[in-house]
């Protein structure tokens, strides 16, 4: 039987439907429907990396300690969705229709600078100095008072969005707060007025006590499928403690975050034939750090279905496989201690 639920975050609501259920392996074909095929000869990321960056730039990448390697880079977007050069401004039409200048910033992190890396390959101190650079970029915008917001998310693969093979994510930092953001913050700080309690930390709780939806955990990390998945095999990242902003993030969890993301990369390469996702970083705003109702969260999305007019028309997703079988699969073995 299909069953209707609700985000009790955004309040989204998905019907899950069991009658539709699919395997891992009905999904495998997409996956190797969106293969890349850029070479690195024609790669414009692997030219800018052989370029070095402005020396005592503090906010190029992350520089390996021993022999002062680059590992990482940050490049400016050559196609910006928005540009820091632009001064803010707000247009009214008619007092009807209102808009900013596009001020903000476009930027493209090189994950590695390995042309063919994926997350499942990557070494786990490659991994962390990805995670260190993401973290540079909360410093580097809250410098710039007309920026309100730093979303950073990555598309793997041309169905999820990507143009280019090259491993990297993407940092938009804007003026205003996105609206998801800010439909999450609404809520959350809704929840802790009722019960003094983040809503996160709630969840985190729950997901420990019932496992059903529980994939993976080390000591800082936990991964699980949500209650009310969108997606097949969508999957949250979320740290124990309770951290609203990945500034005040220290590097053991950091560290224990790369070892979360090698975990569950690979098992999403092995189950589902490497498919392409996005997955997306939720942090507390730039001028509102250390809330204590909000909680620093990854949301991960195989892209496995696609919304169609269901989905748009009426904004309730429906899930084919859930969040549980979706878990269990992912979850090692049974008997596993990674997620005990
Ligand atoms: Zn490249
Ligand atoms: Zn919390
Ligand atoms: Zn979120």
């Amino acid at each position: 039987m299909s069953e209707i639920r609700k985000d009790p975050i955004s309040h989204t609501w998905v019907i899950i439907s069991i009658e539709r259920a699919k395997r891992p392996s009905d999904y495998t074909k997409a996956s190797a429907e969106n293969e890349n095929g850029q070479l690195s000869e024609n790669c414009p990321l692997c030219k800018e990396a052989a370029i070095p960056p402005p020396p005592n730039d503090p906010w190029s990448g992350i520089a390996k300690e021993r022999n002062n390697q680059w590992v990482t880079r940050v490049l400016p977007n050559k196609f910006p969705a928005l540009k820091p050069d632009v001064s803010l401004a707000q247009k009214e039409e008619n007092g009807f229709y209102h808009s900013l200048s596009g001020v903000g910033g476009h930027e493209i992190i090189l994950d590695s600078l390995n042309h063919t890396e994926t997350l499942s390959q990557m070494k786990l101190s490659q991994l962390e100095a990805m995670l260190l650079t993401y973290q540079t970029r909360f410093f580097r915008w809250k410098l710039d008072h007309r920026i309100s917001y730093v979303l950073i998310f990555r598309n793997y693969k041309k169905a999820a969005g990507a143009s280019l093979s090259h491993p990297h994510s993407q940092v938009i930092a804007s003026p205003i707060i996105p609206p998801r953001i800010f439909e999450e913050l609404r809520e959350a700080k809704e929840y802790y007025k009722l019960h003094r309690e983040c809503i996160f930390c709630r969840m985190i709780r729950d997901e420990l006590k019932l496992r059903v939806r529980l994939i993976y955990q080390n000591p800082s990390i936990l991964i699980f499928s949500p209650y009310a998945a969108r997606f097949p095999f969508e999957t949250y990242i979320i740290p124990k403690k309770h951290l609203a902003s990945l500034e005040e993030t220290d590097k053991k969890t950091l560290k224990d975050l790369s070892k979360a993301f090698k975990f569950l990369f690979s098992r999403l390469a092995e189950v589902l034939s490497d498919p392409p996702y996005n997955y997306m970083l939720h942090v507390s705003p730039l001028k509102t750090p250390g809330l204590l109702y909000y909680h620093w969260h990854i949301e991960v999305i195989p892209r496995l279905a696609m919304p169609a007019g269901y989905e748009f028309g009426s904004g309730i997703f429906i899930n084919p496989t859930s969040p549980e079988e979706a878990a269990k699969i992912l979850r090692k073995k049974e008997n596993d201690s990674s997620a005990t």
